[in-house]
Parts: C-alpha cells; sequence; structure tokens
C-alpha cells in the first residue's frame, strides 16, 4: 500500500548530463530527434525519465540552429503513462533542479502530490507545448494516459495504422490526465466518450477528428515525420515562432489555460480522496489484477 515519506533534507541536485532513458540526436541540419528509449517498459516514465525528456527539449529549444523537433519512440509503443512502479517519488524529486517555482515535494498530505505533479506532470507538458518551434510526435503502438501528455503537447502527430490513444483513468477513480487537454484535441462529445468509457481511440478515428495529421503504416513512420519536419524546417525559425505563437494564444483566450487548471485541481481532489479512502493516490479496484498484484496491492477479497 502506499506508504508515506519521510522529510528529507534537499540533496545536491543532479543536473541532467548523460541520459539513461532518452536519446538525443540530429538527423539531418534544423531537425533535433529525441526519442523516448525505454522501451522494455514501453516508454513508462518516472521521475528521471521526465526530468530527462525536460532537458531534451530544453536543448532542442536553446539550440538555434534546431527548427524543428521531432520526439520519437523507441519499441512496439509510444508510452505506457506514468510508471505507477517507481519507488520513492518523492523523494526523486529531490535528485533534480526544479525547473517550475514550486516546492514541498516531500510535504505531508496533500501538498507533496500536488507539486510534483505541477513540475512534472501539468507543469512539464505544458512547458512543451509552448516551446516557440514547431514539434512533431511520431507514435506507434499504444500511447496510454501519461503517454497523451507527451503527444498532446506537440504540434503536429503523425501514427501509424496501428496507433490507439487511451485515457483510463475514470476506471481508476480519477477525472482523466493531468494535462488536460482531451476537449481541444478531439472535442467535448468524444472527449467525454473517451473518458467514460476508457475506450481507445484508433488512428483512424483521430484522424477523422484532427487529433493527428496523418497515418502511416509502420515502416513508413520514420520517413513521413522527417518529410513534415524538413518542410517545417525550410522555413524562417522567427515565422514559425509567430505562427505558434498565435495558434496557442488563439486556444488560451478561448480559455484551454483556466480550463486545464480547473481540470487540473479536480484530479488533484481526486487523488486526495483516494488517499483517504484506500491509502493510495487512485481507486484500486479499477486496476487490472496484474497491475494491482505488481504494485502489492491486495483488496479486502483478495488472499
Ligand atoms: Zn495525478
Amino acid at each position: 500500500m502506499y506508504a508515506f515519506f519521510n522529510r528529507t533534507e534537499r540533496r545536491t541536485l543532479n543536473a541532467i548530463n548523460e541520459f539513461t532513458f532518452i536519446q538525443y540526436e540530429t538527423p539531418e541540419a534544423g531537425i533535433a530527434r529525441i526519442w523516448l528509449n525505454r522501451p522494455e517498459t514501453a516508454n513508462a516514465q518516472d521521475t528521471r525519465f521526465l526530468y530527462e525528456l525536460n532537458a531534451a527539449f530544453d536543448r532542442a529549444a536553446h539550440d538555434e540552429n534546431i527548427r524543428v523537433i521531432v520526439l520519437a519512440a523507441r519499441g512496439r509503443h509510444f508510452s505506457s503513462g506514468h510508471d505507477l512502479g517507481e519507488k520513492n517519488w518523492h523523494a526523486a524529486m529531490h535528485d533534480y533542479p526544479t525547473v517550475g517555482t514550486m516546492c514541498g515535494f516531500t510535504c505531508a498530505g496533500a501538498e507533496a502530490q500536488m507539486a510534483r505533479e505541477e513540475e512534472i506532470y501539468i507543469g512539464f507538458s505544458e512547458r512543451w507545448r509552448n516551446i516557440p518551434k514547431p514539434t512533431i510526435a511520431a507514435v506507434q503502438g499504444k500511447c496510454i494516459a501519461g503517454g497523451l501528455m507527451l503527444a498532446w503537447p506537440c504540434d503536429l502527430i503523425i501514427a501509424t495504422e496501428d496507433a490507439s490513444f487511451t485515457d483510463p483513468t475514470v476506471s481508476f477513480g480519477v477525472g482523466g490526465v493531468e494535462f488536460f487537454n482531451h476537449l481541444w484535441e478531439v472535442g467535448a462529445r468524444k472527449a467525454k466518450e473517451m473518458l467514460f468509457t476508457s475506450d481507445a481511440l484508433s488512428a483512424q478515428d483521430a484522424l477523422r477528428l484532427g487529433m493527428v495529421n496523418q497515418v502511416v503504416p509502420r515502416e513508413a513512420l520514420e520517413e513521413a515525420t522527417l518529410v513534415m519536419a524538413r518542410k517545417c524546417a525550410a522555413k524562417s525559425r522567427f515565422a514559425l515562432k509567430m505562427a505558434k505563437k498565435a495558434i496557442n494564444g488563439a486556444q488560451d483566450a478561448q480559455g484551454r489555460d483556466v480550463a486545464m487548471q480547473n481540470a487540473f485541481h479536480l484530479h488533484q481532489l481526486a487523488h486526495t480522496h483516494w488517499l483517504k479512502v484506500y491509502d493510495f493516490l487512485m481507486d484500486p479496484t479499477g486496476l487490472p489484477e496484474a497491475t494491482r498484484k505488481a504494485l502489492g496491492i491486495k483488496l479486502g477479497d483478495e488472499a
């Protein structure tokens, strides 16, 4: 079961100097490509994984020679979401330099969880959404929950025919992932269906709804993504920045950012609720049995 942690002294901060779960490369002039490289877990995201990814995005953002950033994934699946099996995830927040302005990562009550999620979940995803350069996600296989929080912040998405997109969090008693962008991705009615049913959205449905730009055979994903990246990279870096800021700003003028903060606070209420009921961040009765076993959670009627 979920065990509370002790306050720990802030340790020496571990700036990301080398990558374990991420690969960074510049396949062509003007294009940076970031690989999610933890295929043995279907690119599950723990604290180090997310700080490495953030460092990779920062490297590409700050490099004046880079005009377009590609986010791709090694292995069968784009990402299985947050790594629920990570140990000591609150203490782990003290291992890296904080990017946002929050603190209290190992405090009692709701404060620690909220601070962690403000920093590495909604905080990182919003930060990547607003990088002033075009970003393109190349998605194959499953993209689940936290996986959406890597693909959705990108400006363009190219998916393979077998790609699928799922937010199953309502099954676990939570109203949606922390980066609550569903409405802006697929419209209100489909967003509700995704959330209420936990059903996967197919690549073809995502294309029809405008959530992805292209659907291609799996073997064509890398080249199709580079073709798109080359077209963008041929344009003025400053013009690309202005076009992106204009569209992102229009979404926020429609209330996107305020609505997302509202949903994020409800998400925190859900965590606090389930901590009181089950001493766990979500409703374990909705988790697959294998996941419960892996986490060492036993329900009342389970031996
Ligand atoms: Zn959460």
